[in-house]
């Protein structure tokens, strides 16, 4: 499988633009030929309402695909170097090269979003690719199995299925790129296996339990913003996916004068957006599996915080009631690791300054949520913290927003995995130039003249 993607890179067929297009147009038409079969399949395997698959999931990796599809000339166009009166004659350029066979490995909670918009850029960008989807949404990653060959080019994209056992079998082959999306513990083996052939890794993480945790994603609030909007953005993203979404809202830092006012937009944003019982509506995802379902449920029994809604769990079910919890501990249960879960816990602190001080305590998050209308409050939080995004009166949306890069930094993670950004990771830039025989440039005395440096006092 590995070595056919690698024979049918060398074959040289993935370095015609046209080619690359017609693969994309036609993971295109994979995706809208059969939106109702992965719709079905998001509900088997998370048991998520179809109105947000279509939202987050089916819209948002049919948008990516057009925009490589748009795009891939202009991204894969070479870039001429600044002209310079000593090496214009080399006609120096910059050449957008495939980097060969890369893996793509992704995670549960968007099968499709997260291993089809870095396969749009890979393609995009020329290379095959070997993807490895989750495991843990066997109904989707069995959809993929069977459409991809019955519209891409089989010998360009292959797909490999299994578990930790198969995923270590493929980790040992030698790739010319490895992006890897999950959490952060197993993206420290993926790096170590990836190191063994000097492979570079994109990594789309969040900090893990070998770090300190408060590296979630956390929201500040300003007590002056507009509280209702405020928490109806929160809740809903807090919500969406049962909480299993990598830019979930982690934890609420409020100041402690304001927190009861604030606990009370929540409580009312959560009746607004479920009127009726989550739990028999079928608006909101389940948890993907009895163990994360667990997980969740642990962490409830270890809390000491106080619950203002919700708290219940049916393991069979892999139900976890939407939970807000109050007076949340610096040092409890729900800090201790990544919830990925429907609960939120409101913490309350000093003020603005408290609220970043406890920021910076921890690893660098993916996001940070600011809710306020204050530009003086927005401008400090964001310039005295470290995140992959920043998102101001909203949750989750940064990583639809078109032209933006979406990634993480540190312990969250490096490198980008959409639009051109993604094509970008996928790319070697191949520096070339071609001295002409009359060319003295760095023969003449001005090439071996130092630049002036201008002294600034
Ligand atoms: P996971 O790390 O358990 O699994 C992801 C992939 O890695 C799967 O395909 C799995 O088969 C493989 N895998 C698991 N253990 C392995 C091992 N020991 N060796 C080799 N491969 C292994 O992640 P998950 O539970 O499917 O997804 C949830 C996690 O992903 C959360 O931590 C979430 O924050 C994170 N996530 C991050 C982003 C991001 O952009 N930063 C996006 C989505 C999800």
């Amino acid at each position: 499988m590995h070595g056919d993607l690698r024979t049918a890179f060398k074959s040289g067929k993935t370095r015609s633009l046209a080619f690359r297009k017609e693969q994309l147009l036609q993971l295109c038409y994979l995706l809208e030929d059969n939106h109702e079969r992965f719709a079905q399949a998001f509900r088997i395997d998370l048991g998520r309402p179809s109105e947000e698959s279509e939202l987050v999931e089916l819209t948002g990796t049919l948008t990516e695909l057009k925009d490589a599809y748009d795009n891939v000339e202009k991204w894969a166009s070479p870039e001429k170097a600044p002209f310079s009166w000593l090496w214009f004659a080399m006609s120096p350029r910059t050449r957008k090269e495939p980097k060969g066979t890369v893996l793509i490995i992704g995670p549960f909670n968007y099968p499709v979003y997260l291993i089809f918009c870095p396969l749009a850029a890979a393609i995009a960008a020329g290379n095959t690719v070997l993807l490895k989807p989750s495991e843990l949404c066997e109904a989707t990653a069995l959809l993929i199995t069977e459409l991809l060959p019955q519209y891409l080019d089989p010998e360009i994209v292959s797909v490999v299925n299994g578990g930790v056992h198969e995923t270590t079998k493929v980790l040992e082959l030698p790739f010319d790129h490895i992006l890897y999306t999950g959490n952060g513990h197993v993206g420290r083996i993926i790096c170590a296996a990836a190191a063994k052939h000097l492979t570079p890794v994109t990594l789309e993480v969040r900090p893990d339990l070998y770090t300190r945790d408060t590296g979630k994603t956390p929201c500040v609030i300003d007590p002056e913003c507009d509280m209702k909007t405020a928490a109806k953005r929160l809740m809903w993203g807090k919500l969406l996916n049962g909480g299993q979404v990598c830019l979930s809202p982690d934890y609420v830092l409020v100041p402690a004068t304001s927190q009861d006012a604030f606990i009370s937009a929540l409580k009312a944003a959560y009746y607004e957006l479920h009127p009726v019982n989550p739990r028999k509506s079928g608006l909101m995802a389940r948890m993907v599996n009895t163990r994360h379902t667990m997980r969740v449920k642990r962490l409830l029994d270890d809390s000491r915080a106080t619950i203002v809604i919700g708290g219940e769990v049916d393991i069979e079910a892999c139900y976890v009631a939407p939970t807000i919890l109050r007076d949340v501990a610096r040092d409890d249960a729900f800090m201790s690791e990544e919830i990925f879960g429907p609960i939120l816990p409101v913490i309350p602190v000093k003020d603005v300054d408290e609220a970043i001080a406890f920021i910076n305590e921890g690893d660098r998050p993916l996001s940070i949520y600011i809710f306020s209308s204050n530009a003086s409050f927005k401008a400090k939080v964001i310039d005295n913290t470290q995140s992959g995004t920043v998102l101001i009166n909203d949750t989750i949306t940064q990583i639809l927003v078109h032209g933006l890069p979406f990634g993480g930094i540190g312990p969250s993670g490096h490198g980008y995995t959409t639009g051109k950004y993604a094509f970008d990771q996928f790319t070697h830039l191949r520096a070339v130039a071609d001295s002409p025989n009359w060319s003295v440039s760095h023969l003449s005395p001005t090439a071996t003249r130092r630049p002036d440096v201008p002294r600034v006092n």
